[in-house]
């Protein structure tokens, strides 16, 4: 197989000019030439789903292109890749260069949405478009069905249901669609909305009796986006409203779009005609990404925030954070601001240290400790190590409690005498405190983190 000639080269370039840039890149540039005999133009789409919307969509777009350059009648036909050998399946080509300068934005295109938007007051986020999404084979079908929705909305696809763990680009991508739709079409009605939101409307329309008007604002949409659907679970009410949502939009011809952390048949306590209604479309997953992708998006990041990350340091996060790309982003985040503050060189053997997420990194002394979080929180010494049972300061003094354990290696008796002669069973109390909060409140992970950093800070400015 042949993955350039120069006819398909030219129809490419024709239709680049042509196409939207969204469009051209995930349809038109990864579809690669097989072969072209007695007018008959062979083209192999990555997968099935690609050279389907291909077959449906593009057919004639191409065949025009191709007659215009070759000067008579063209057909066009489109494989799969995956049909032609089946091993070349999980060998999608992720040419990260390929990919990295697939999305960097185009500036026209850019500031032509921006307008749109503007006209359009959707809830999205304008970070997350199409073209800071890296796709990786991870997301190669939930990021192909998502242009496809935006492009073609209410037709095959609907509802579109995105599944996948957290930070895996899923509230991204379902935004993604909605900007794409407003760029395509500025008068197009968008909405975005949480699961969360959707609830509390149903409920305050329900207080006021004002459920004509939560009925105008979610059925008056071209394309309505619903975030995180697990949260409808054991919500009865609110199934119910979504349900009659559900079916006012359908048999509109508006598109939905629905995200969740699990497929519609995994879904427990919520109601079977919601379930099967959620599968009638289409279900994409999005997976955790593989390191190739991750260091992709590594570099995207470090490209929009014009940081040059040099590439064993890039391998070197992106080898750290496999399951999230929020906290992959995270990462990146503390690195920056970490080299930027120490004025440390961006190396693998500065950042290291600060990058890992069960130690303080260096040693520190106790008293810096005590001295770091009596300012973060703005508590006195004398009362983070007095009995003193105030809610903040009894927080401030259990997360010292944490943070000495894991940057110094006094043991819990010692750290007790630091605390001003407590008891061992509550320093031990109090770890297991922040470590139960570690997992359930990001306020307090967010806090800890910031003072590790700070800690982290210092005794690096002393080597
Ligand atoms: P989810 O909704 O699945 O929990 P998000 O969409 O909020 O995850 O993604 C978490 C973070 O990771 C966001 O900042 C998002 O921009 C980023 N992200 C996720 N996937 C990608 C991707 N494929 N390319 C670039 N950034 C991504
Ligand atoms: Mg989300």
């Amino acid at each position: 197989m042949q993955a350039t000639n120069p006819i398909w080269t030219e129809v490419q370039q024709l239709l680049q000019k042509n196409l939207s840039k969204p469009s051209f890149e995930t349809w038109i540039r990864p579809a690669k030439f097989n072969c072209f005999e007695n007018g008959l133009l062979t083209l192999i789409a990555p997968n099935n789903f690609s050279s389907d919307w291909l077959r449906k969509n593009y057919c004639e777009t191409i065949e025009k292109a191709a007659e215009e350059i070759c000067g008579h009648n063209v057909k066009v036909i489109f494989k799969s890749e995956a049909n032609i050998d089946s091993s070349s399946n999980t060998q999608v080509n992720l040419n990260e260069e390929n990919n990295i300068s697939r999305i960097r934005s185009n500036k026209n295109s850019k500031d032509n949405s921006l307008t749109n938007r503007s006209k359009n007051s959707n809830c999205l986020n304008l970070r997350y478009d199409f073209k800071r999404f890296v796709v990786g084979p991870n997301s190669r079908l939930a990021h192909a069905a998502a242009l496809a929705v935006a492009e073609s909305p209410g037709r095959e696809f609907n509802p579109l249901f995105i599944c996948g763990g957290v930070g895996l680009g899923k509230t991204h991508l379902m935004q993604a669609i909605g900007h794409y739709r407003v760029e395509i079409d500025p008068e197009a009605k968008v909405r975005y909305v949480s699961t969360e939101t959707f609830t509390n409307d149903v409920i305050s329309g329900i207080r006021r009796d004002g459920m004509t008007a939560i009925r105008d604002k979610y059925r008056n949409v071209d394309l309505i986006l619903i975030d995180d659907i697990q949260f409808l679970e054991g919500k009865e009410y609110t199934q119910e409203e979504f349900f009659h949502t559900f079916n006012a939009l359908h048999e509109s011809g508006s598109q939905i779009v629905i995200a969740s952390d699990r497929p519609p048949n995994q879904l427990s306590g919520i109601q079977e005609r919601l379930i099967s209604r959620f599968s009638m479309g289409m279900t994409a997953d999005v997976q955790p990404p593989d390191l190739e992708t991750r260091m992709a998006i590594l570099q995207k990041k470090a490209e929009q925030e014009r940081t040059n990350l040099p590439r064993d340091l890039i391998q070197f996060i992106a080898g750290r954070f496999t399951s999230n790309i929020r906290e992959l982003e995270g990462a990146f985040t503390r690195a920056v601001a970490f080299a930027s503050i120490t004025g440390l060189p961006m190396t693998v053997q500065s950042i290291a240290p600060m990058l890992d997420p069960n130690s303080v990194g260096v040693v520190v002394t106790p008293k810096q400790v005590i001295k770091k979080v009596s300012d973060f929180f703005n508590v006195s010494t004398d009362e983070l190590i007095s009995s003193s049972r105030r809610k903040p300061v009894s927080q401030a003094r259990q997360i010292g409690m944490y943070l000495m354990r894991h940057g110094t290696d006094l043991s819990l008796p010692r750290i007790g005498d630091e605390f001003g002669g407590k008891d061992h069973t509550t320093v031990m109390y109090a770890i297991e405190q922040v470590e139960k909060k570690l997992s359930s409140d990001p306020n307090i992970a967010s806090q800890v983190q910031r003072i590790r950093d700070l800690l982290q800070i210092d005794s690096r400015k002393k080597l």
